[in-house]
């Protein structure tokens, strides 16, 4: 029921995006932006592609609008799929003539200046964010500097990439190397533009790929105006191409290019079958896939209430709810049922929500009008199917994509507010009774990106993870990432794993030689 609707979200999209899409004959290629919160910049509007920002091929232009405004920031370029041919091919040549031979050292030092430069623009990147997604300067500053750590992990790891000595006896000598893969194509969502454009870039430049990489068409400024430092940090040419346009079109094309050696994509679950399925039928490029969730938040009778309940509010309504992992189901033991709902009631009815750029704002816009029909359908959904409303459920009176908090409790554990991904701010709340009943409880969905542990017994929180079929246990804490934790899913949830030396993998390919030895006895 819920793919067939995802799919038909999906051609709703792209029929959107296709009449948002006009013919212009010219725009600059640069716009200069007043951001609210005082600081004005130049934003590219070119596509990036070898080293320099270009109009497309067809002069073709589409609309960024602001979330918290509902209003047009400005036109950028929109590239089709005779750009996605020029990018690939310039990525192709950086990949041939210079990245991947490269001493690592060298990516290494660019890296490290990409990630110092990421850090002098912080708040430049941090307004960007906030003013194109409608998230609180609050959580774009957490963004930022997450990126910027992260950029400075991977140079760290450029030089660290190690193959193996291999004992087979005297009669041979055996190595294995790990490569690089060649041109990735990396497609991103919209709901963490600045920090997906990093956990793709960082480790495919740190082990010596290209990349050719598709913004979500809701959020393409940071990953254009990070281009500029991808320029100053010395990074050649080619080396990364970003494409904003649509997923239809320039996100299609990429997925099924023969020359693309390997794909990484963040989004929906629906999205990513599409693109392992054009892998397959095209050139079996490889694929890492970071999807959707419905992760469980488990409150036991002895966690520290205070402690939980910011854990429970960082885990749903941090990001606007617009979060894979976000901890979209609690489930609270019997003895402090009551008490967790209540201090979670309040907690939630007293953050701050609204403009993203005004001091003490949690909680932004949602990205898009499309999301707040999503989010408000599956209001209506959980109050016909029974659930109470204890929490929100509405939209704030006034202009942008604002949703106020929402909980509901009295859940049925089959329902569709607990068992679909709405991608909002809003959480069930269910009670359970026993350690063996909560795991069940956590356990029963076919996602399995995230959970959320809370209790002062260290044997109860490191039995209940390992029962916790998810790629992420946060233990007394949520949605609290660093930059050598790894990340990614299990079941539907994705394929590969993101951050930490594990996002390496998805970068390189293992040679193994072998040499045999003409043993001279003179
Ligand atoms: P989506 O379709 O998965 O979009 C993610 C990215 O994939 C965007 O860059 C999109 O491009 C691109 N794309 C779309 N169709 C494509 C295709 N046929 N081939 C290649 N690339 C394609 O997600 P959405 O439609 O924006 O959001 C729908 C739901 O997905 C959300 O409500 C949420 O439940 C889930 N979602 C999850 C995540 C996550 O982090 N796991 C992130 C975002 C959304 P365009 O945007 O330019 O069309
Ligand atoms: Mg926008």
């Amino acid at each position: 029921m819920f793919r067939l609707q995802t799919t038909t979200a999906l051609r709703n999209i792209s029929v959107l995006s296709l009449k948002a899409s006009r013919n212009y004959s010219t725009i600059p290629l640069s716009v200069k932006i007043d951001l609210p919160n005082g600081i004005t910049y130049d934003q590219p509007t070119g596509l990036f592609i070898d080293g320099k920002f270009v109009p497309s091929r067809q002069h073709k232009t589409f609309e960024v609008i602001n979330p918290s405004t509902e209003e047009e920031i400005l036109h950028i370029y929109e590239a089709r799929e005779d750009d996605v041919e020029i990018a690939v091919e310039a990525a192709q040549k950086a990949f041939d003539s210079t990245w991947s031979t490269a001493d690592p050292e060298f990516r290494g030092r660019v890296l490290y200046k990409l990630a110092d430069l990421i850090e002098r623009d912080s708040e430049i990147l941090a307004g960007i964010e906030s003013l194109d997604n409608g998230k609180s300067l609050f959580c774009a500053k957490y963004d930022v500097n997450l990126v910027a750590k992260y950029i400075r992990s991977c140079a760290g790891w450029a030089d660290k990439v190690y193959g193996r000595i291999i004992e087979t006896g005297d009669s041979h000598f055996n190595y294995s190397k790990r490569e690089p893969i060649g041109v990735c194509g990396q497609i991103i969502p919209w709901n963490f533009p600045l920090l997906m454009w990093s956990w793709k870039i960082g480790p495919a430049l740190a082990t010596g790929n290209t990349v050719v990489l598709k913004p979500a068409e809701a959020t393409p400024l940071s990953a254009l105006y990070v281009s500029k430092l991808v320029q100053e940090a010395g990074i050649p040419a080619g080396v990364v191409n970003i494409i904003p346009g649509f997923g239809k079109i320039v996100g299609e094309r990429i997925a099924t290019h023969q020359k693309i050696k390997k794909v990484a994509f963040t989004g929906s679950t629906a999205t990513g079958r599409h693109i392992m399925k054009a892998a397959a039928e095209s050139n079996l490029k490889k694929v890492t896939l970071e999807l959707g969730g419905k992760s469980p938040n488990i409150v036991f009778n002895d966690a520290d209430i205070k402690q939980t309940v910011q854990s429970l509010i960082t885990g749903i309504f941090f990001n606007s709810g617009e979060i894979c992992c976000a901890g979209s189901r609690i489930y609270v033991q019997d003895g402090v049922y009551d008490e967790v709902l209540k201090a979670f009631k309040e907690a939630s009815e007293s953050l701050k929500i609204g403009n993203p750029f005004e001091e003490g704002v949690f909680q932004g816009a949602q990205t898009s009008q499309m999301q707040v029909d999503k989010i408000l359908q599956y209001v209506d959904i959980g109050k016909a199917e029974g659930a109470t409303l204890i929490a929100g459920g509405e939209r704030l009176n006034q202009k942008g994509y604002f949703i106020r908090p929402t909980i509901f409790a009295d859940v049925k554990e089959d329902s569709r507010i607990v068992k679909e991904e709405i991608f909002g701010p809003v959480v069930t709340v269910s009670k359970f009774s026993t350690v063996d009943e909560a795991v069940k409880l956590a356990n029963d969905s076919s996602y399995g990106l995230a959970a959320g542990i809370h209790t002062q017994d260290l044997n109860k929180a490191v039995d209940v993870s390992n029962r916790i079929k998810a790629g992420t246990v946060w233990i007394n804490t949520y949605n609290d990432f660093h930059q050598q934790v790894p990340f990614g899913g299990y079941g539907e949830s994705g394929i590969g794993r993101e951050m930490g030396a594990d996002a390496l993998d998805n970068y390189t390919q293992v040679k193994g030689v072998r040499i045999a030895i003409n043993k001279k006895t003179v």
